[in-house]
């Protein structure tokens, strides 16, 4: 199939095209439609498989498709990574897949380098997506509510297996027991290992991902 056989956003597929990605990887081929169904999705993807734009691309869909009827902001996506450098690029992907639709999606980053005053005024127009590590996450939500989690539709958790090694245990616990009872969760993980099992325990409560995709 087409990006756009995928079920996308026109506007979408229009900065696909503009990045000149030809045709979906297998990865995104694989999870871009069940993502867009809001399953829990177990992705087995590699740097350099496309990975990015098989979690970004359903959850910038599904944000403009509840905007068409409902305008109102909050944070319906939330995405965790282990480093700032790979925050540096997934927000830099969004920012390029938004180009048609730039007023419509709204992201901020939160890494350790950014001020607490200056998270507070990313946070105040309630971004659509945020893209922060997991420390940084937690510590928002904490500091008075100025990252509110009560209507997150989709956590990502990207490159999952070194999520935990970073020492996020605690912010992953935190963070889990914080999210909305209906919310998805979207995990890509170049390895399935122990720990991947370990993060999956704590979410362990919501049953386990519905879906595995393998590379
Ligand atoms: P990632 O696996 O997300 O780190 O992506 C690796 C690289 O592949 C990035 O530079 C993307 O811009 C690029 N890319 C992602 N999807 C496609 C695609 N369908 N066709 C061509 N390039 C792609």
């Amino acid at each position: 199939p087409s990006f756009a056989e995928l079920g996308l956003d026109p506007r979408l597929v229009q900065a696909i095209a503009k990045q000149n990605f030809e045709k979906p990887t297998l990865v995104q081929r694989k999870a871009i439609p069940l993502a867009l169904q809001g399953k829990d999705v177990l992705c087995k993807a590699k740097t350099g498989s496309g990975k990015t734009a098989a979690y970004v691309l359903p959850l910038l869909s599904v944000i403009l498709k509840r905007k068409t009827t409902d305008p109102t902001p909050f944070t319906a996506g939330l995405i965790l990574v282990p480093t700032r450098e790979l925050a540096d690029q997934v927000f830099k992907a969004i920012e390029q897949f938004s180009a048609f639709c730039a007023k419509d999606i709204h992201a901020a980053k939160l890494t350790e380098n950014v001020s607490d005053a200056v998270q507070r005024s990313l946070l105040a127009s309630a971004p659509d997506v945020v893209v922060a590590t997991p420390a940084r996450a937690w510590h928002s939500v904490q500091s008075s509510g100025a990252l509110s989690l009560e209507k997150l539709q989709c956590l990502v958790l990207d490159e999952a297996d070194l999520v935990l090694s970073y020492g996020y245990d605690e912010d992953m616990e935190n963070i889990a027991r914080a999210l909305p009872k209906g919310a998805q969760t979207v995990m890509m993980s170049a390895t399935l290992s122990a720990e991947l099992e370990a993060l999956r325990k704590i979410f362990g409560a919501r049953g386990g991902p519905e879906a595995v995709v393998l590379d």
